[in-house]
This record gives C-alpha cells, structure tokens and sequence, in this order.
C-alpha cells in the first residue's frame, strides 16, 4: 500500500469543520422519496427541495455522496412476481436508479450544486464508471456524488450498494433517509403506541427483523463499522440536522 493511496483515502477537504462529527456522509434514499405526493415517477418540486437539503450539508464542508433506490418507477421483485425472468427485471430496476440518479444530478446542478453521477453499469456517453479513487476525489473536491445502478448485480437492492459504498468511500455515516423518524417497535403508520428507539444494534435489527434495511446491508455496514442514521427525509432541514448529531432519529450501531 504506497503513500498515496492513504492520501487519497484520507484527505478531506480544507473547510471541514473539526467540530462536526461525521466529515464524510453517505445519503441513501429510497426511489419512492423522489416521487413526493404522487403515486409514481418523479416530483420536480420534491427533488428540488431534497437537493437543497442536500446543498445546505455540501455548504458545511461535508463530503456528501448519494445512493437512491428506484421504488417510484420499477422494483425487480414486482416484475418477477408477474412473471419477468428475474434477472432481466432486475436489470429494468438498476436503469430506474439511473434515471433518478440524473434527475437529482440535474436538480442539483440548477442550484449551483458541482455534482458526478457514477454508475455501476457501464453507460459513457450519460455517466461516468464507478471508479472508486475518482469518487474520492471528487468528493474531495466538494463535488457530491450519486452513485447509481446499486451495485450493478441482479439479486441485490440500492440498500445493500449503499452499504456497499459507504464501506468502499470510508463514509463515516449512512443517512438513511425514510418516511419516518427513526426505528419503531412497530409500524407508526399501523400503531400509535409504538415506541422509537434512541439507539439499536445491528444484531437487533437482523433478529428483530426491524426493516430498516435488507440483512445484506447491515451485514455489510456492521461488518465496516458504519453507523446508519434512520431519519425522516420527507421534512426539509431534516439532513443537515443529522449531519450536525441534532434533531429526531435512531442510530443504528454496535
Ligand atoms: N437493483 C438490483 N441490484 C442492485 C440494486 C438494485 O438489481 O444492486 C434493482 C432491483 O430490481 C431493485 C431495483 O433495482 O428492486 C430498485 O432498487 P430498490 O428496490 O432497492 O429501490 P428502493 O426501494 O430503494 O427505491
């Protein structure tokens, strides 16, 4: 392992304030996010308002990268349940991440926001590659940026590829961004008297089966450490109030 490789790994940019505690995020939101009121596709006004949210994170000197799901336009799963090869729908649901990638690439750009879009599956003339030292050095540069495809593999969910470069980037957080404001002991939407929890293990999550997201990636961010902040993305401010270790969410942990 020569010098340079750790410089590129741990270099981070001059405006990092040292008092935040997470100097590089990864932001993981699912498709349906991006499709704000309606029942499918994407809400321009949506997109915008989480761009900004992501903006205001970028503007306190933290290195964001995002990786979206694609709910609001197609789901592999569904597509196999009415009969599609299940590899070939999955392929359908890895263009779906793409599309909603370049959409916040673009909302992100209106505002001035320098962003990459980086896919796992190879598509030049719209994206770069996943290069793994160019993301670093782009977000180095203050660029934010979105990493679509999930992780190029049929079978696997935008979950496990954001465990899976939160782990590659040395993110020291994934922000899970849901519907709600953390991890119940049931669903919030169902029952009134469920009870948000502060803080739960990893362990917890897999036995407990607590949805937070798919076993893989769990697995994968306990195995690498990464804590996951579960928060509800659907309210503006709500980001960059985690990011600063303020506001209502669970820390998923050891
Ligand atoms: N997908 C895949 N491999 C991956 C990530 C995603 O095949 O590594 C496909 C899969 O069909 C999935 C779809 O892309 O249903 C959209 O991802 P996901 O369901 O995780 O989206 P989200 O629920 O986060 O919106």
């Amino acid at each position: 392992m020569s010098a340079n490789v750790n410089t590129i790994e741990k270099s981070m940019p001059e405006a990092v304030p040292s008092e935040l505690p997470y100097k590089r995020v990864l932001l993981k939101m699912s498709g349906e996010v991006l499709m704000g009121p309606n029942e499918f596709g994407l809400h321009p006004e949506t997109v915008a308002r989480v761009a900004r949210d992501i903006q205001e994170v970028v503007d306190m000197g933290v290195q964001v990268c995002v990786v979206v799901g694609a709910g609001n336009i197609f789901r592999g799963v569904s597509g196999a349940s009415q009969g599609m090869d299940r590899t070939a729908a999955d392929h359908m649901g890895m263009l779906g991440i793409v599309i909603n990638a370049l959409c916040l690439q673009n909302a992100l750009e209106e505002i001035g926001v320098q962003t990459r879009v980086q896919s796992a599956i190879r598509m030049d003339e719209i994206c770069e590659p996943y290069i793994r030292r160019r993301a670093i050095r782009h977000m180095d540069k203050g660029r934010v940026v979105i990493f679509a495809a999930g992780t190029g593999n049929p079978y696997f969910t935008s979950d496990t590829g954001a465990s899976l470069r939160a782990s590659e980037m040395n993110c020291d957080l994934i922000a899970k961004g849901t519907k709600v404001d953390g991890v119940y002991n049931a669903d919030p939407m169902k029952d009134t008297s469920a009870v948000r929890y502060e803080k739960v293990s990893y362990m917890d999550v897999l036995t407990k089966d607590l949805k937070v997201m798919d076993a893989t990636a769990i697995s994968l961010a306990r195995d690498n450490q990464i804590p996951i902040a579960v928060f509800n993305i659907r309210e503006e401010h709500n980001f960059s109030n985690i990011v600063k270790g303020e506001g209502t969410f669970t820390i998923v942990g050891d």
